[in-house]
């Protein structure tokens, strides 16, 4: 169906912004923006990153403003008007529920007996995220064994995040609650906004963007993802019925490749063949 609008939600580290070791095209940022002005598109991104950090991005990256900003792994959504941001409040009801009610300082004092976690900085907490470093010869696995049943004896359900700083060298924990992950964030936004699946497009590169990679919105994996995640996600949107839903950029498909903002072009162009003209250089550029 050509609906001819476009909710486009990106994540941002090695997705949009080109911070890999992998080349990006010289024109792919410039292409992407020109589609981000359309008046039909609404641009959401999708990032483990807090606002500041998202603000640093669009700053050092020159990317376009979004329209909405799903942050800190899932548990902040803003709003994004003439540079102002607006949390969504009721986001934050809808997460809060799994905690009972509960507060990060709540879950924090339950967990400290286990010493080998150390708090993150303050930054990077919030109401609905409370991360750890765990240093990476701790075993890790049991580590997150220990935090779940912690918390379930005291009737939280959360989702625990594992990843790994690796210029740092050091394991990171995110303890969020159950729904507050990328894909019920983007469905989320999605039921506000009114819009229906086929108007709603994802992209992302790594582990944190898999559920979103496997499930029924249409996403596309940049090229510059490793084969490893490219085969996690082929084989989660199988077994979920959901392979049409994927498409997989590739450097050889399109003029500008498939790395970073080329491989979300490439997503535009392979779902919404509406916007196809808006991807082709106007008459007369250089
Ligand atoms: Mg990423």
């Amino acid at each position: 169906m050509n609906s001819r609008r476009l909710l486009l939600c990106t994540d941002l580290d090695r997705t949009l912004i080109p911070n890999g070791p992998q080349a990006e095209h010289p024109e792919a940022r410039h292409h992407f923006r020109r589609l981000c002005c359309l008046p039909e598109v609404l641009l959401a991104y999708v990032t483990g990153r807090h606002q500041a950090l998202v603000q640093q991005a669009i700053s050092d990256y020159a990317l376009p403003e979004p329209d909405f900003a799903i942050t800190d792994v899932g548990t902040q959504i803003y709003r994004v008007t003439d540079g102002g941001w607006m949390a969504i409040p009721r986001w934050q009801q809808e997460i809060g529920a799994d905690w009972q009610g509960g507060r990060r300082k709540q879950l924090q004092a339950w967990l400290s007996p286990l010493t080998e976690l150390r708090l993150q900085e303050a930054s990077r907490q919030n109401r609905f995220k409370l991360s750890y470093y765990l240093s990476l010869d701790r075993d890790q696995a049991w580590v997150m064994g220990d935090i779940e049943n912690r918390l379930k004896q005291k009737g939280v359900n959360v989702s625990l995040i594992w990843s790994v700083d690796e210029q740092k060298n050091i394991g990171l924990i995110d303890v969020l609650p159950c729904k507050a992950t990328k894909l019920h964030a983007l469905e989320f936004l999605q039921r506000e906004l009114g819009y229906q699946p086929h108007e709603v497009l994802f992209a992302g590169d790594s582990g944190n963007d898999l559920t979103v990679l496997g499930s029924a919105i249409r996403s596309v994996l940049v090229a510059n993802a490793s084969a490893e995640i490219k085969r996690q996600a082929q084989q989660l949107a199988a077994q979920n019925g959901q392979a049409e839903s994927l498409y997989l950029a590739t450097e050889t498909a399109s003029d500008w490749g498939g790395n970073y903002a080329a491989g979300i072009l490439q997503g535009v162009w392979h779902f919404a063949p509406e916007f196809r003209d808006r991807l082709q250089p106007p008459e007369g550029s250089p």
